[in-house]
């Protein structure tokens, strides 16, 4: 029960079918990478859970610890524990990242219970820290005018102050360099934990050498086509995608 389960999950856009029966299993505790070719379906995977609007599920569905997280509303599946670091992070003008954090937050707490803001401070500070990330940035809107590292490390913080059951990181590694990403990926061993999964989407193996899944799957063409160990991301990496078309397994 205690997984993020996709179960035969096709969804489309603008009438076209993007994910076409989509089946994968992350028990917690377990760490499990998405690695696919541009255009295959895995930023389309992370939008549909977290309930984009242009997306329609055309069959299947998504259990979080057993429950549909389809019928839940947005705000809802954020609460029930499922986090989603986006590839492209939306920028919220007007609203300091503080102040977003301290609300989502908030509204993890029960009723009538109120947040300690010098309990609060202190844990973003000593985050922010950790990630490397200066503290103005508690005051600025969220993500507005950030870098493309600034947004990473910022979508990082925002998963450590909110310690969901599951996260799924899409291309959480790109316009990092080297230094952010060692530091990103601390932040993501950090959490890992019994009573956490982890979904992390990259089209690059740089990542998995430094949040090391103990399983790869390769997303293509909207279906999830091989999966294996650590090592299948190492094969990718020297032999690139194409060697699985040789194989038959993706349609040329
Ligand atoms: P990945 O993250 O694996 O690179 P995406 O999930 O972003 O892939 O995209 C999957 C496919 O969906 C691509 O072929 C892309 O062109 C297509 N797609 C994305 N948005 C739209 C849209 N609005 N209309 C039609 N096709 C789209
Ligand atoms: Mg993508």
């Amino acid at each position: 029960m205690s997984s993020l389960e996709i179960i035969n999950l096709s969804a489309s856009i603008n009438g076209t079918e993007i994910l076409k029966g989509l089946s994968l299993k992350v028990p917690k505790g377990e760490v499990h990478a998405i690695m696919g070719p541009n255009g295959s379906g895995k930023s389309t995977l992370a939008k549909v859970m977290a309930g984009h609007e242009d997306y329609i599920v055309t069959d299947g569905d998504v259990l979080l610890d057993g429950k549909s997280l389809l019928e839940m509303d947005i705000d809802e599946r954020s609460r029930e524990g499922l986090f989603l670091a986006f590839q492209y992070p939306a920028e919220i003008p007007g609203v300091s990242n503080a102040n977003f954090l301290r609300a989502a937050r908030q509204a993890r707490l029960p009723e009538g219970e109120e947040i300690d803001a010098v309990a609060f401070y202190k844990e973003i500070y000593s985050k922010m820290d950790q990630l490397g990330m200066d503290r103005k940035f508690t005051g600025r809107s969220v993500n507005e005018g950030f870098s493309g590292g600034e947004k990473k490390r910022n979508e990082v913080l925002q998963m450590m102050m909110l310690e969901p059951s599951y996260a799924v990181l899409d291309e959480t590694d790109s316009g990092l360099d080297i230094d952010a990403l060692k530091i990103v990926a601390e932040g993501v061993n950090a959490m890992r934990s019994p009573d956490r999964g982890f979904l992390v989407i990259t089209h690059y193996q740089r990542l998995l050498d430094y949040i090391v899944p103990d399983h790869v799957h390769v997303l293509s063409d909207g279906q999830i086509i091989k999966s294996g160990s650590k090592d299948l991301a190492l094969e990718l990496e020297e032999k690139g995608y194409d060697w699985l078309k040789e194989e038959g397994l993706i349609k040329a």
